[in-house]
């Protein structure tokens, strides 16, 4: 059965389908989908747009009430999601399930904001007049998602648009069609009146580029590739609207002398390499001061070769495979680069055979890499991570800062003087102390700097400020 869009609440089956299949298993198709034209673009932009009015003034009792239901579904099947998620995108069933359980946490998160939007009232500077300073919803949100996070990035986008009264244009990326059904079929049977939330499955090109054209779609969230959201900044200055982008990383993780060496490893075996190293907060750098470095590096060794690459959907697997054959073809490129560049692979790299057809790869690890390389400088969104010694604590704060990106940035130290440095001078939105570089909550924000991120954070109570427009009222007494 082809899965259809949802325009104006109505299932749309369209004129073209598009299968979607298990990167662990390329004979398993996950499902099919309908495949939205331009004009089904157009259409749902224009059901968003009539729905906005009687949506943004909803009650938020309304609003609370599917939110919250939404919730609670999520929850209630995450094993059965978790399941279809691993199986579109690779992540591990445990990986699957977890980011499955943070996109209910976000339902349930935005459900209770509904009920705590606030204003402010001030003394005008002149006598006898007051002033009101509320927050309303902008119109049509546009919302641009990419594959590696198919159920949370949706959901850290839709759950605030809806909560603070927008309505929604929806495209998800074409290689994981299938959680973002389903979320959006929870939400219409969870009661959304027709209208405010649409899905457009589709091409970039053709539905992306279709929202980006459009002069009714009053913001875009955008989560994606650096040459994807600069398009997306050029045709929304163009349309004088509103947006918002999330694109890469390169994230370092640095490991002084005086680090626990088991915390430090683990902490960067998670960052590099778990859900295939396809996060845009892993760690592909891994700055390591000289007093630790051979230790550290013979201790990854030894910890990256009880990792079991497999079947995302089978018990004990620590890494599922990679999205697709042209990220893998991606992946392999940056490895031979690494080799001639200079950098030594020290462990892993290789393509692997597995009981069913799929896309896997051995973490690979570089040592004797330097931060000039491509591979210290260029995303390369797979399990591929370098190791870079330096001299000291200054050395390695100075090359974990040398990148064009600025999303998460790790240290994994004993030391205060040199935790508390580094949070106050990593040039990051996220800094982790002792943690991976990757793994966050849902109720905090959430994004970086440089080139990683442009506009206002997403999750938590700051995503108020990409969701709402403010409004300063005011009255002569
Ligand atoms: P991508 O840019 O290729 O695609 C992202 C989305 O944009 C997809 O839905 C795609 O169909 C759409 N798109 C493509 N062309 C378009 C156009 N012309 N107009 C409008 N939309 C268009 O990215 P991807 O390969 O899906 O995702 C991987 C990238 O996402 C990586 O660079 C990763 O770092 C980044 N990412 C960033 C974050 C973050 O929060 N910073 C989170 C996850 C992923």
């Amino acid at each position: 059965m082809v899965q259809k869009n949802l325009i104006d609440g109505e299932w749309i089956a369209g004129s073209e389908a598009f299968r979607s299949i298990n990167p662990s298993n390329t004979n398993d198709v996950v499902g099919e989908y309908a495949r939205a034209s331009a004009d089904d673009a157009r259409a749902a932009i224009a059901a968003a747009k009539a729905a906005f009015p009687a949506w943004s003034r909803s009650g938020i009792l309304e609003r609370h009430a599917i939110l919250r239901k939404t919730a609670d579904e999520i929850l209630a099947r995450k094993d059965e999601l978790g399941k279809l998620l691993s199986r579109e995108e690779g992540k591990t069933l445990v990986e699957g399930i977890g980011e499955t359980v943070r996109a209910g946490q976000i339902f349930d998160f935005f459900a209770g904001e509904c009920l705590r939007l606030a204003g402010e009232v001030l003394p005008s500077a002149r006598p006898n007049i007051g002033v009101e300073i509320t927050r309303e919803p902008i119109g049509v949100v546009g919302i641009i998602t990419p594959w590696n996070f198919p159920i949370a990035i949706p959901a850290w986008k839709i759950a605030p648009a809806l909560c603070y009264g927008n309505t929604v244009v929806f495209k998800p990326a074409e290689l994981v069609p299938g959680s973002s059904w389903a979320i959006v079929d929870i939400l219409h049977r969870a009661g959304l009146p027709k209208g405010v939330l649409n899905l457009v499955m589709g091409k970039g090109s053709v539905v992306g580029q279709a929202m980006l054209d459009s002069p009714d779609v009053h913001a875009i969230t955008f989560t994606g590739s650096v040459g994807t959201g600069k398009r997306v900044a050029a045709a929304s200055v163009e349309h004088n609207r509103k947006f918002q982008l999330e694109m890469g990383g390169k994230n370092p993780f640095v490991v002084l002398d005086d680090a626990d060496l088991s915390v430090a490893v683990e902490a960067a075996v998670n960052s590099a390499f778990f859900s295939t190293g396809q996060r845009c907060t892993a760690s592909s750098r891994i700055i390591v001061t000289e007093g630790i470095h051979d230790r550290f590096v013979a201790a990854m060794g030894e910890r990256m070769q009880g990792l079991v690459v497999d079947d995302a959907l089978k018990a004990g697997t620590h890494i599922g495979p990679v999205v697709d054959e042209s990220q893998l073809n991606q992946d392999s490129d940056y490895i031979a680069i690494g080799k001639q560049e200079g950098a030594r692979l020290a462990f892993g790299g290789e393509l692997l055979q597995r009981d069913t057809p799929g896309f896997y790869l051995q973490p690979a690890l570089f040592t004797e890499a330097t931060n000039k390389m491509r591979i210290s400088r260029e995303e390369i969104f797979g399990p591929v991570a370098a190791v870079i010694r330096v001299k000291d604590y200054d050395e390695a704060l100075a090359v974990a800062n040398d990148t064009p990106f600025g999303l998460s940035s790790g240290i994994a130290t004993t030391s205060l003087k040199h935790a508390t440095h580094f949070k106050r001078n990593a040039e990051a939105g996220m800094v982790m102390v002792n943690l991976p570089t990757a793994g966050v909550d849902f109720h905090v924000p959430f994004g970086g700097r440089k080139g990683s991120s442009y506009g206002s954070r997403e999750q938590g109570r700051y995503a108020a400020e990409f969701y709402t427009t403010v409004k300063t009222a005011y009255t002569l007494a």
